[in-house]
C-alpha cells in the first residue's frame, strides 16, 4: 500500500462530491454531514459514525484520550507502603510487586482458627 488516503475534509474534492450529493439525497446513500468533535468543522462522510475530519484531528483525539487515561489512572498512593506511583492499570493498589505480595501475605487467611 501507498501511503495513506486522505481523511474526509482533507480532500476537497471528495467533498465538494459529497456535497452535491448531499444536497440531491439528504443523509443517507452513503453520504452523511458529520461535524468534527474535535475542531467543530462541518464535513461530509460516508460513514454515519465518522466523528473526525482529518487526520490532525484524529491524532488529537488519540492524545486527548491518552492523557485523559493517565490523568485517571494517577498518581495515586499504594495501599501498603503509601509511596506515590502511576498506576498503569485502573485497579492498580500498590505501587510494586513486592508490594502486591506483601500484602497478599499479610492478609489473614479465612477459615483458618
Ligand atoms: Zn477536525
Ligand atoms: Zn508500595
Amino acid at each position: 500500500m501507498g501511503k495513506t488516503p486522505l481523511r474526509y475534509a482533507e480532500d476537497p474534492r471528495y467533498q465538494a462530491d459529497m456535497a452535491k450529493r448531499h444536497a440531491q439525497y439528504g443523509d443517507g446513500a452513503n453520504c452523511h454531514k458529520r461535524v468534527c468533535s474535535i475542531c467543530a468543522r462541518t464535513f461530509y462522510a460516508a460513514k454515519p459514525h465518522a466523528s473526525l475530519c482529518s487526520e490532525r484531528c484524529k491524532q488529537q483525539a488519540v492524545a486527548a484520550r491518552r492523557r485523559a487515561v493517565r490523568k485517571a489512572n494517577g498518581p495515586r498512593k499504594c495501599s501498603l507502603c503509601g509511596e506515590s506511583f502511576t498506576a498503569r492499570r485502573g485497579d492498580a493498589l500498590y505501587c510494586s510487586n513486592a508490594c502486591r505480595q506483601a500484602a497478599h501475605r499479610q492478609r489473614p487467611k479465612a477459615g483458618k482458627a
